[in-house]
């Protein structure tokens, strides 16, 4: 894989960095470091561990991977150039990244259905002003016999050709891959403390880890979500991270003798994400608790959908459940992307959107390292 942006190019006073945290965001960060030349060190008690879906599982183990890049309201600001970025390196990043045993595809499109005559009249200014990112009506939907019914929708809606949805485990699969082969060394440990050594060592960085071995490195990189705001408080920098959860079901359908045909890779309602699995399971997600305890009203109001769930989603079993823990800015919106001092940088409390934002932010680090 080579940088796919030659205008940024590598910082020679930095040789080593770590990045904290192997979740999406630190593996892409990883990634983009080691294409760039750098010695990368990545390191997270997670890395490579199979995951556990009855365990409080990280952000990454638990998203859906949902692609949202098109259909957002506002067209200014980070949020949307972020947005507008990911969405075009996503497509170079996942060709690089799939190869013929570990297959990446990024699945479109993405329905999403209005709540109201107003939310109908919104998206019909947005097709209006996107068409050529993909926007367009949802018109004429109409199910055939061996489909199933798709939630009532009453006021319509708008199909996003470009969106849809990466499968998050296939992609983490890739990116250890991948990692491994720009020689990134992965390292299955939690860093414990972190200090800025004095001058006459160069002001480098030093880790130590939870069984007490300890890295110097020129360069940090924390990417450590609901992890970060401890390591970064000795350090005289306050950025307190509040969990979220999001709690997340695949259900069976029991035999309907119908099929996903005329679904999209993902349907949007009452902003619960639909994602049809197989012949006869579908994800529903997901919940948005703060906190750190799950709630069961939260789950069946996600799968209610305020009433308009169709029958056959109704009478499926849950197949399993699992939940997630993001971590949000209390004080600022989400991401945190900080140069906080030499040699250390936040890429970090993706709360949503993290895959989607991945690439673009990875890309960000890159840029920061120059300056
Ligand atoms: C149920 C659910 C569904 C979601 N669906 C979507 C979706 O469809 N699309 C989308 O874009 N986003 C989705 N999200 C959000 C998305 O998952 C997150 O934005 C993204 O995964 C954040 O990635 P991350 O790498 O920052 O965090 P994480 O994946 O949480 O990774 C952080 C890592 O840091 C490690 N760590 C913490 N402290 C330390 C330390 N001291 N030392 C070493 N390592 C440490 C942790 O072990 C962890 O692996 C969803 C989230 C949830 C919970």
């Amino acid at each position: 894989m080579t940088n796919s942006n030659p205008s940024i190019k590598r910082n020679n006073h930095f040789k080593n960095i770590a990045v904290i945290g192997g979740g999406v965001i630190g593996s892409t960060t990883a990634l983009q470091l080691a294409t760039l030349g750098y010695e990368v060190e990545i390191i997270d008690p997670e890395l490579n561990q199979s995951t556990n879906f009855s365990k409080l599982l990280t952000g990454t183990q638990a998203s859906l991977g949902v692609l949202m890049g098109n259909v957002f309201r506002r067209n200014t600001g980070r949020s949307w150039a972020l947005r507008q970025r990911s969405m075009e390196l996503w497509p170079k990043l996942i060709s690089k990244l799939s190869t013929q045993t570990s297959p990446l595809k990024l699945y479109t499109p993405l329905v999403q259905l209005a709540r109201s005559e107003h939310e109908a009249t919104l998206m019909n200014e947005l097709i209006i002003k996107r068409s050529h990112l993909g926007l367009e009506h949802l018109t004429n939907h109409s199910p055939t016999k061996v489909s199933r019914l798709w939630p009532k929708a009453k006021y319509g809606g708008l199909i996003s050709n470009n969106d849809g949805r990466i499968n998050p485990l296939n992609l983490m699969v890739c990116l250890m891959k991948a990692l491994d082969k720009y020689k990134v060394s992965k390292v299955n440990r939690k860093v414990s403390s972190l200090e800025r050594l004095p001058s006459s060592q160069n002001k480098r960085w030093q880790l130590q880890l939870d069984n007490k071995r300890i890295l110097q490195k020129d360069c940090v990189v924390i990417c450590a979500a609901i992890g970060s705001e401890a390591l970064l408080k000795p350090l005289g920098h306050h950025y307190p991270i509040e969990s979220v959860l999001g709690q997340a079901i695949r259900l069976t359908i029991k035999s309907d003798f119908k099929n996903w045909s005329g679904w999209p890779a993902v349907l949007i309602n009452h902003g619960v994400n639909l994602i049809p699995e197989n012949t006869n399971q579908l994800l529903i997600g997901a919940t948005l608790e703060p906190g750190i305890t799950t709630s069961n009203t939260a789950l069946t109001t996600m799968r209610e959908m305020h009433g308009s769930s169709p029958e056959w989603m109704q009478f499926a079993s849950i197949e399993n459940k699992w939940t997630g823990i993001r971590g949000k800015p209390s004080n600022e919106p989400a991401p945190l992307l900080k140069n906080l001092e030499q040699g250390l940088i936040l890429n970090t409390a993706h709360y949503r959107n993290g895959i989607l934002l991945a690439p673009a932010c990875a890309e960000w680090v890159g840029y920061e390292l120059i300056k």
